[in-house]
């Protein structure tokens, strides 16, 4: 089926502008709270976000099978079910009823009153129920800065990651939208020339950017998904978060990897940006340092060009752009992560979630997490109210921003922004009587 809806010389009857993240060629999936608290499926045109629950109730679907309440959900799992070919027919169809020659939905004015709404006056949600989370470690230069600092510069690479890509499976019930506050972790932490732990606060809260992928349902138990098909079974893609305690982590990590150092917060951008949309900013990755094994072997280009970029906004101060990274840096890309994940059978289904592990470049600025932009906090970051950081103070504001973009069309990600509270106080409710 053509993806029509990339057509970057389509024009829409939205009012946009030309530095939108979301453009008409863009149309992704997220779900919102409407001014009257009903929660529905949208996709987003400008500042204008569009309920696809109306539309459909309102007829302007009915040449494409859909059950009557797909979008009438609280989450995209049952539409991502669908698969590929009815994604891309309501893709289609949204790219063509928003085409600035068509009348059909423009001239109903009563219509557009009850399907669209400004952004300021809906909230979004999270985008998906997420069952199973899993977050590899794909940068080359992150696993190097990584093992260079806890480990050896020599050998910062572990044997096995040149030959597959590590992960580790995560918590799905921490996993929140953008705009939800968490609170500084507690847990045990091996201060520096002691031999036994304590219990506290984490003092080393960190970001690390990252990008996530959303699957439908791709395999069942036993079967594996081959590398070239592997992006057929890629809904779309997320902005992520992966909130980390380096004091906890250092502690905890062996020999099972991170666990409560990581599982306190994750967090995404609510829209969920198609592959479709995506794909004219498919790219060449980098080259691999040796051959790996068949399975994992692909022709064609597997990377995307998006840029990435991470803000720290301190209380009522204007924000300071920390780094800036491209997801095309990470060395194994969705395709071999995908086949990897499932070459021993384990099943993966509808809205699970990928983490691409921390994107970091080549330079010192392109680092994406702070342990790396302060190499272990040893050259605190200036941000622009004068003050300085090496992890991550309360009430800080934690941004990213990602966006494609080449000679014809931006498609953008929006933003992930999470506020960085004290840690949590339980209440002492008193009963009165
Ligand atoms: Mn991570």
């Amino acid at each position: 089926m053509p993806k029509i809806a990339n057509d970057p010389s389509r024009k829409t009857w939205i009012t946009t502008t030309s530095d939108t993240d979301f453009p008409i060629q863009n149309i992704p999936f997220g779900v919102f709270l409407t001014p009257d608290d009903i929660i529905t499926i949208g996709t987003r045109i400008g500042d204008t976000v569009i309920d696809l629950g109306a539309l459909h109730q309102l007829g302007y679907f009915k040449n494409i099978p859909l059950t009557d309440d797909i979008f009438l959900q609280d989450t995209l799992n049952d539409f991502i079910s669908d698969g590929q070919k009815t994604w891309r027919l309501v893709r289609n169809r949204i790219a063509l009823l928003f085409a600035k020659e068509n009348p059909e939905l423009q001239e109903q004015k009563e219509h557009c009153q009850v399907v669209l709404f400004a952004i300021d006056e809906v909230e979004m949600q999270l985008p998906i129920q997420v069952g199973d989370f899993t977050d590899f470690y794909s940068s080359k230069e992150h696993a190097t800065n990584v093992g260079s600092m806890f480990r050896d510069p020599e050998n910062a690479l572990l044997p096995n990651w040149t030959h597959l890509p590590v992960a580790y499976h995560g918590r799905s019930s921490s996993i929140i939208s953008s705009g939800t506050a968490i609170h500084r972790p507690m847990g045990q932490i091996m201060p520096k020339n002691s031999t036994t732990p304590i219990f506290g606060a984490s003092k080393y809260v960190d970001f690390e950017l990252e990008m996530g992928f959303i699957t439908t349902d791709a395999n069942i138990l036993g079967e594996s998904i081959s590398i070239n098909e592997a992006e057929e079974s890629i809904f779309g893609m997320v902005l992520l978060n992966d909130w980390s305690a380096r004091d906890i982590q250092k502690w905890e990590y062996i020999p099972l990897g991170p666990f409560l150092s990581k599982n306190f917060a994750t967090s995404i951008s609510p829209w969920i940006i198609t592959l479709d949309a995506l794909q004219p900013f498919k790219c060449q990755g980098p080259d691999p340092i040796h051959e790996p094994l068949p399975y994992l072997q692909f022709s064609g280009k597997k990377s995307y060009d998006i840029q990435l970029e991470v803000a720290i906004q301190p209380p009522s101060q204007q924000e300071t752009l920390v780094s800036k990274s491209n997801f095309k840096y990470l060395y194994w890309n969705m395709s071999q992560q995908l086949a990897h994940h499932t070459v021993n059978g384990c099943p993966v289904n509808s809205g699970d979630l990928m983490g691409s592990g921390t994107i970091s470049g080549p330079t010192p600025d392109s680092y994406g997490s702070m342990l790396e932009l302060t190499w272990k906090g040893e050259n605190p970051l200036s941000l622009a109210d004068g003050s300085t950081r090496r992890f991550i103070e309360d009430h800080d504001t934690v941004i990213m921003r990602g966006f494609c973009q080449n000679s014809e069309t931006r498609i953008g990600f929006g933003e992930v922004k999470t506020e960085l509270l004290p840690v949590f106080e339980k209440k002492n409710i008193k009963q009165e009587l």
